[in-house]
């Protein structure tokens, strides 16, 4: 399995290579070059298995030669072993035909544990083969950094540094960056928003001097081996609802494209989804982009659900890709006009982006009202980013087909929002009670290509 840029003018790289590397050199994303497919039966046969066993059949045939089977199958049993769930992503239903997958039982969580968890042991393995050190640098709006963090932490062959706008992530996304006590990993406050940190990553990733001079490797959504780990998870859920028999569709809230385009993934490998929602909050560039409004960045307003509070979505950027019939220089093309603001996207690509996404968008009243009303009619606490794909999801879905919409984050890693809606604070699991009790350590950092690289050559050298 070989992978190319969605630039299309990067080197192609293998798996082991694409995911160490992270963003290619002419910008792009790495992508798989064709996207395998498994039969019925394939699919059928998960009914009833472990996570373990069903993210080993879906994972394996992208992963080449990187790994042996038995490799593979060990990273995947300690990458899950975290998990405070013995099902790792169980389901819970809110209503007649709709589904929550609950998504935040891992060490930090969110569900970006899933891929995180994942990635840290296939580093660990990879680049202690090789006896190679890389340096991890990582931007985050709150659940990336906590999970890469965790996720790293005390690892042999890494140093990871993770970038998150100062003030606008919440305490306890906060606090699971900047408690770990290992050595080897930093939290670093930067004086910007999200879009700001991503920036000053992607000016790294294009610096080749610092990164060929640091090792620089990618962790965010942008690494493929990120979004593939995600894939499982929608084979999980769609199979224990009767799929490949019954189709199934899912609503997911969306920031950086990363989780809904795994499903889109799992759907060119043959999982039956019939509707994949994009559910953003107020922050809806995407949203009007699928409603065929171009794609122009606006500011970004604070939300009550700060993972998805971003103007530019990075992994759009693979749809696009496909929607453009993998002509890397349209993409090349149509990312340069986002530079100056925003593009256009062509008539025949919009049609094909439509083809495959529906979206809405959720208020912030809207998402408050939903946590409240969801707790009133089910029980269930939501955390604000889950509650703007369940206020989605009630308007797009249709009765007949069951919908699952993703729970991204637990509700205690944003009490606040959860509180204002229902006048519950809801307590952190035991496993983590102390958390406010730990040791902070941060550096605070300006919003400056040059002081952020001045920064870590300093950490590194020392
Ligand atoms: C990261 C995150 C999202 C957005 O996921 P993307 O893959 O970036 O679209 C949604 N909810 C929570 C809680 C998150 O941490």
């Amino acid at each position: 399995m070989r992978y190319i840029s969605t630039r299309g003018s990067a080197p192609v790289l293998s798996f082991e290579e694409a995911m160490l590397t992270g963003l290619a050199r002419d910008g792009g994303l790495y992508v798989p070059e064709t996207i395998p497919t498994l039969t019925a039966d394939q699919i059928a046969a998960m009914q009833g298995q472990s996570y373990e066993d069903v993210a080993f059949t879906v994972m394996r045939p992208f992963i080449g030669d990187t790994f042996t089977d038995d490799e593979f199958r060990d990273l995947i049993a300690k990458a899950y072993a975290t998990f405070g769930h013995a099902a790792r992503a169980p389901m819970v239903q809110l209503a007649p035909n709709h589904f929550l997958l609950e998504l935040f039982h891992g060490p930090t969580l969110a569900f970006k544990d899933f891929a995180m968890q994942l990635i840290g042991q296939m580093f660990q393995l990879a680049l202690g083969r090789k006896g190679e050190r890389v340096t991890i640098v990582g931007a985050t709006s709150g659940d990336t950094g906590s999970a890469a963090i965790e996720a790293f932490r005390g690892l042999d062959n890494v140093d990871v540094f993770i970038l998150y706008p100062h003030g606008r992530v919440s305490d306890v996304q906060r606090r699971q960056m900047t408690t770990p006590t290992e050595s080897n990993v930093h939290a670093l406050a930067v004086d910007g928003d999200f879009d700001d940190c991503q920036a000053r990553l992607k000016d790294m990733f294009n610096d080749f001097e610092f990164r060929d001079g640091v090792r620089l490797a990618g962790v965010n959504s942008i690494n493929w081996g990120r979004v593939l780990a995600q894939v499982v998870y929608y084979f999980t859920a769609a199979t224990s609802l009767g799929a490949p028999l019954r189709e199934v569709s899912f609503t997911v809230p969306t920031g950086n494209f990363g989780d809904i385009f795994a499903g889109y993934i799992a759907k060119r490998m043959g999982l039956p989804i019939k509707e994949l929602v994009v559910a953003t909050n107020q922050n809806d560039i995407l949203d009007r982009c699928l409603k065929g409004q171009g794609y122009h960045k606006g500011t970004v307003h604070a939300s009550i659900s700060p993972s998805m509070d971003i103007q530019v979505s990075s992994n759009f950027e693979r749809a696009l890709f496909d929607a453009y019939d993998r002509d890397g220089n349209a993409v090349a093309q149509l990312m340069s006009e986002l530079g100056q603001g925003g593009f256009d996207v062509s008539q025949g690509a919009m049609q094909a982006l439509q083809d495959i996404y529906t979206s809405g968008r959720a208020s912030e009243a809207e998402t408050t009202q939903t946590i409240t009303d969801a707790l009133a009619t089910t029980g269930e606490l939501l955390c604000p980013h889950s509650a703007v794909g369940v206020k989605v999801a009630q308007e797009l879905r249709d009765e007949a087909t069951p919908m699952i919409t993703l729970a991204t984050a637990h509700p205690a890693k944003f009490p606040d929002a959860v509180e204002d809606a229902t006048g519950i604070r809801p307590p952190l699991p035991r496993r983590m009670a102390d958390l406010f009790e730990r040791d902070e350590r941060l550096t605070r950092v300006a919003n400056d290509l040059e002081a952020l690289k001045t920064h870590i050559n300093g950490v590194l050298n020392t």
